[in-house]
């Protein structure tokens, strides 16, 4: 049995295995392995889901193995580059729809800049019309 992880990986069942539940209850687990994200590595994903109704596992959300699984701080660290690079790249990444909605909306340019991919400063610039 296979599940493709919406946005993330193929997991296979591998097996299955007894689990008590922290209420002293027993049941079963699936087990699934899917390929590590990183490139070059050979070690899979693994990670137990219930049996049923495992499509609402958050552990689908896994991409690496034990090895490879980003800490907090790479995670803050790629966010970090990630926002940089909106930056440098100007608001190429609004559609006009955006630029629109952006207008039409009554929130600041700071509550904007949580929904949209672009600075505050650029933000601005758009309410006040001086960009696309
Ligand atoms: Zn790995």
């Amino acid at each position: 049995m296979q599940y493709q992880a919406p946005k993330g990986l193929l997991f296979v069942k591998v097996g299955e295995e007894p689990y008590t539940r922290k209420n002293g209850t027993e049941t079963t687990l699936a087990v699934w392995h899917a390929p590590c994200a990183r490139e070059g590595c050979v070690s899979p994903v693994v990670i137990k889901t219930p049996l049923t109704n495992y499509q609402t596992s958050k552990s689908f959300l896994s991409k690496h193995c034990d090895n490879h699984k980003l800490t907090k701080a790479e995670v803050n660290a790629r966010r970090v580059a990630a926002r940089k690079l909106v930056h440098s790249t100007g608001n190429t990444k609004l559609s006009d729809q955006d630029v629109a909605d952006i207008r039409a909306s009554k929130l600041s340019a700071e509550g904007l800049s949580l929904i949209y991919p672009v600075c505050v400063r650029q933000l601005k610039e758009i309410l006040s019309g001086r960009r696309r």
